[in-house]
């Protein structure tokens, strides 16, 4: 069995590391030639819209899966007779347009904060109207980790907005002021078992995820979560890993976004549930059997962005893991993560307190680790 990884980013990366004790080989595809996928399997170096290159790749492989959910849909669907895509492309097209996804929380009466689509500053206009501020404006595609986004505090910012934004389609959401940010990770199979990992809490620091904590335990949220996602994987006729972030918020869910891949919330699974994240999406997408997803204990998961430590004095730390991503390290990208397994949430609390000194920085709040949220 030979996947294909459409982005050949740190996703595809750890995908294709799973694959090897599983017999399953992945290619990546890549614009860029120093993708970090490329130093563990074979990679293509050629544009999403290369089409001659996508299809000899394609011919070569015999399913093709995403890195990365802004591939465009219209390649992956030129190449549909030579590799079937899991997801399939509607999948992915639906959640590269805020507007859609949002749209689609609602016909599946999945919650969502309140929005409005905005095309002109009329729209705007309208959308404070009827929303009121705060808000945020967002462009409705290709936006990430915070970029592509202004908060809206009162009506006065609304121009400011717009000129930062206007240009392309948006969306104008409602301010939400939630408890905390967690997300689910479901999965269907070829022949539609489903299956969850258990809820994750989730800290971003600037628009970007700083840490997440699974299992994130609560019993009424996790229910309410496990069948928002099973009526998204269902409706999608769904093959893979599926990721939805959402805002808890006064006892319940409202749905933010969903990434049509494995996720960075869920990186923690390589070593804190039986199955990884990454075998999951695998076993999905090649037609096999779901592994099981119970925790192996309490995990922290913390993202390395712009540098790393020093490895020696991260791993003196009992049951500390270490995964460098081969990416130069640049300001502002993630070149690894650390992820810190215990046996309950004080001994979480524990190992985070023996981390090394590099871990005392604001961005990665340790102080916002401590074990209280944890143990409800
Ligand atoms: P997104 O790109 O939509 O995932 O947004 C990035 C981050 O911005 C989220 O993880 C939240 O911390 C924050 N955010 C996004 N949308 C909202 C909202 N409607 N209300 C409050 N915070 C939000």
């Amino acid at each position: 069995m030979i996947v294909g990884i459409l982005g050949g980013g740190q996703l595809a990366r750890m995908l294709a590391l799973a694959g090897y004790p599983l017999g399953i080989r992945c290619r990546c595809y890549d614009p860029s030639p120093e993708a970090p996928a490329g130093q563990v399997s074979p990679l293509t170096a050629a544009r999403f819209d290369d089409l001659p290159a996508l299809r000899r790749f394609a011919r070569d492989v015999d399913v093709l899966t995403y890195d990365w959910e802004n591939v465009p849909v219209d390649s992956v669907r030129a190449v549909g007779k030579l590799a079937r895509a899991c997801p399939n492309p509607d999948a992915l097209a639906r959640s590269q347009d805020r507007l859609r996804e949002k749209s689609l929380f609602r016909a599946l009466k999945i919650p969502t904060p309140e929005f409005h689509a905005v095309e002109s500053e009329r729209d705007l206009a309208a959308a404070l109207g009827r929303i009121g501020a705060p808000g945020i404006l967002k462009t409705r595609r290709l936006g990430y980790d915070g970029k592509g986004q202004a908060r809206i505090a009162s009506r006065r910012m609304a121009g400011a907005a717009w000129r930062e934004l206007g240009g392309s389609p948006l969306i104008y959401e409602q301010f939400i002021r939630f408890t905390r940010e967690v997300s689910l990770i479901g999965m269907r199979s070829k022949t539609g078992e489903i299956a969850f990992y258990p809820l994750a809490e989730n800290v971003h620091v600037a628009g970007m995820l700083s840490y997440t904590r699974a299992p994130y335990s609560h019993s009424a949220l996790q229910r309410a979560a496990e069948r928002y996602v099973g009526r998204l994987l269902r409706e999608l006729s769904y093959v893979g890993v599926l990721a939805v972030e959402l805002f808890e918020c006064q006892d319940h869910l409202l749905a933010n976004e969903i990434a049509p891949r494995v996720h960075n919330s869920g990186h923690w699974s390589i070593e804190g549930a039986v199955t990884s994240q990454f075998e999951s999406h695998l076993r999905a997408v090649a037609g096999l059997p779901l592994g099981e997803t119970r925790t192996l204990g309490h995990s922290a998961m913390l993202n390395l962005i712009g540098e790393l430590p020093e490895p020696r004095e991260l791993l003196a730390v009992p049951d500390a893991h270490l995964h460098v991503y081969g990416k130069a390290p640049r300001p502002g990208r993630k070149v690894g993560h650390v992820t810190l397994r215990a046996g309950s949430p004080e001994e979480l609390w524990a190992r985070l307190s023996e981390l090394p000194a590099f871990f005392r920085r604001e961005e990665f709040c340790l102080p916002a680790l401590a074990p209280s949220p944890l143990s409800n």
